[in-house]
């Protein structure tokens, strides 16, 4: 796996360096809108540790930090308006998955049906 790298784009949103709408945030994540939205409701969910994806966040992470981080998720579910309609989570790892941010977070989708289709055909 590859290093975490400092200078990933989500790494700067959380040292203020590039502008976000906070959502939610609390000690363990940070929640704002995905800049280039895929459904109604498209919000992202990142750590605040250095995580370069889910499996070394699974592999790395406190029991406490895993746990604040998806209580938070579901928190931001309900914040978005969500959680009852429903939606789906979404986490990109590594090169087949074309994650393109080297910080591990979860895509958060909803606000409309989003069919059966997992992946793209
Ligand atoms: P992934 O392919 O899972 O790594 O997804 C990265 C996501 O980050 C994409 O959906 C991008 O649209 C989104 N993104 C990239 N830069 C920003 C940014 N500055 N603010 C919000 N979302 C961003």
């Amino acid at each position: 796996m590859t290093a975490y790298d400092d200078s990933n784009i989500f790494a700067r949103i959380l040292r203020g360096e590039i502008p976000c709408e906070r959502l939610y945030e609390d000690e363990f994540a940070l929640a704002f809108p995905d800049i280039r939205p895929q459904a109604p409701r498209h919000v992202l969910v990142i750590p605040k540790g250095k995580y370069v994806s889910i499996t070394d966040f699974g592999a790395k992470a406190t029991a406490e930090e895993i746990t604040g981080f998806f209580r938070a998720v579901s928190l931001v579910a309900e914040k978005v308006g969500v959680a009852g309609s429903g939606y789906r989570m979404i986490a990109n790892a590594g090169p087949d998955s074309r994650q393109e941010v080297p910080h591990f977070h979860v895509h958060i989708l909803g606000g409309r049906n989003l069919g059966t289709l997992l992946v793209t055909p």
